[in-house]
């Protein structure tokens, strides 16, 4: 049982807790590498197939089965090791991790100890008022994940569970754990550059094509820790002011969490320490419904886990001739390629970001690419189609629409055979599944009617309906017509040729 000590006062409100407190934090994030197949076995790596049918001896630990080195694995760890501005160790080595619990059936987790492949590097991330953070990286390193359990009934954890699942499809993937030396110097920024810097390496890995970087279906996962110290006297150096204790807060998965659960942390650890109180070194959980935190279990140290280096695997020893053939498979710097494309293409910052966040940046710069301006491409994105996959609660490129389909629409619309109107209903069609937009166009009978006779009967009519607005128009008040284009694009249900009515207006009318 808890003592009535170890109760939380009522959290301080956060920018209460940053006035009297210095923040320091800490992230290890879990990226799952896409592999096709497992980190040790030649398991497939699937998400979604139906429970423990991707399983082997190797990846179940059963006695006598052996394992092996996923040479794609490793070369993923080097190319993010090298983007990460890391050193590559000449020998690394993995080791086992002990500890019993249902998800890993070998009661040992295959990870790396004290020889990672990747040390000291840094990752540059730009928050919201341009400025760019350092985060200095300590390590990544290869391991293996662990199997998904499932605790039936109750709240869904294991307490008060009727009973639980453990699916073993997940053991065995390939994994890169990446975690930050402590991040000191951010003050009140602390959640934004926190935020900022998953969201970096998700760009990142993206960029590099090492994991599909779904952080909803966990193939990003963060644990964050953090503590408060002092504040430094006037005149004092922060940074020689003594760290307080931390916790760490497990299993936080969507950037929006991120920045809520360092928050949180802030608030509830400032109240501790302004009651008098001290902060235990604890593990905690996330709890996406309520934005709060609730201990877990004491946190275990490195002696806890009885490392030793794994018999069965060599270590490994990259050929420094493949690691500098690596280096030249680096994509451009995410960051680096949004300011260039942001230039490119002429957006504000507001513009860029949204682009950015739709997860948009490689479509327009594919739509730019096939021949439409920037802007138009922009409009479409962000436009119509950002707001279908809202609506279907899809990504975007998971449309139905492409890149040259946006080509094919912006042509129509230059060549006069669709105006903006009758562009949405192609476009509409062709999210339906209705083939291309000049498919749509046939198909439907979209095309705009620029042929006089159709078109003089509809003026003409207009006209007729229209006296006063004539004699306007006849007094010199050209812009009267307007209202008379209006009532013809009625008549033809948006498909008249606007321009070619208006001269057919000024024709009939004598001015
Ligand atoms: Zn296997």
């Amino acid at each position: 049982m808890t003592a009535q000590t170890d109760m939380d006062p009522t959290p301080l409100d956060f920018d209460e807790a940053m006035e009297r407190f210095d923040p320091v934090f800490g992230i290890e994030v879990h990226v799952e590498l896409n592999t096709k197949t497992k980190m040790f076995c030649s398991c497939p790596t699937t998400f979604g197939a139906p429970p423990n049918t991707a399983v082997c001896p190797v990846c179940l630990g059963l006695p006598g089965s052996m394992p092996v080195v996923n040479h794609k694995a490793i070369e993923s760890a080097i190319r993010l090791g090298l983007a990460l501005h890391c050193s590559i160790a000449p020998s690394s080595r993995f080791a086992r991790k002990q500890y019993f619990y249902p998800d890993v059936s070998k009661d040992y987790q295959i990870s790396q100890y004290d020889e990672p492949i990747d040390a000291d590097g840094y990752l540059d991330v730009t928050l919201a008022d341009g400025s760019i953070f350092r985060v200095q990286i300590e390590r990544a390193h290869m391991e293996e994940d662990a199997a998904k359990n499932t605790h039936i009934g109750g709240t869904g954890h294991i307490q008060g569970a009727a009973y639980s699942l453990v699916d073993y499809n997940r053991c065995g993937t390939p994994l890169i754990e990446i975690v930050t030396r402590p991040v000191e110097g951010t003050g009140a920024h602390v959640a934004e550059v926190a935020r900022a810097y998953v969201a970096g390496l998700r760009d990142l890995v993206i960029a590099l094509g090492i994991s599909d970087a779904r952080m909803d279906r966990g193939s990003i996962r963060a644990d964050v820790n953090l503590s408060l110290r002092p504040k430094a006297a006037p005149g004092e150096d922060q940074s020689t002011v003594p760290l307080g204790r931390r916790s760490e807060t497990k299993n936080v998965n969507s950037l929006r969490a991120i920045e809520q659960a360092i928050r949180f942390e802030a608030g509830r650890q400032a109240a501790r320490l302004a009651a008098g109180l001290t902060v235990k070194q604890e593990t905690r959980m996330w709890h996406e419904e309520s934005k709060d935190t609730t201990p877990g279990r004491s946190k275990e140290t490195a002696e806890d886990y009885r490392y030793f280096p794994e018999p069965d695997l060599l270590p490994v020893v990259p050929d420094p001739a493949w690691i500098e053939e690596l280096r030249g498979t680096l994509p451009e710097p995410p960051a680096q390629r949004r300011a260039r494309l942001q230039k490119e293409w002429g957006y504000s910052d507001l513009e860029m970001r949204d682009v950015v966040n739709a997860g948009a940046i490689d479509l327009v710069e594919q739509t730019v690419a096939a021949g439409v301006t920037a802007a138009a491409a922009r409009k479409w994105w962000m436009g119509e189609l950002a707001r279908t996959a809202n609506e279907q609660g899809v990504e975007l490129v998971e449309l139905t629409v492409t890149p040259q389909d946006i080509a094919e629409l912006e042509q129509l619309i230059a060549g006069g055979k669709l105006n903006d109107k009758l562009a949405r209903q192609a476009l509409a069609g062709t999210l339906q599944g209705e083939g291309s937009p000049a498919h749509v166009m046939e198909a439907r009978g979209l095309a705009v009617v620029s042929d006089d006779s159709a078109l003089t009967k509809a003026v003409d009519d207009a006209l007729a309906a229209n006296p006063d607005i004539v004699e306007k128009i006849k007094g010199g008040k050209v812009k009267a017509a307007g209202a008379i284009v209006g009532a013809v694009m009625k008549a033809t249900r948006g498909q008249a040729d606007a321009g070619r009515v208006r001269e057919l207006i000024m024709e009939r009318v004598g001015v």
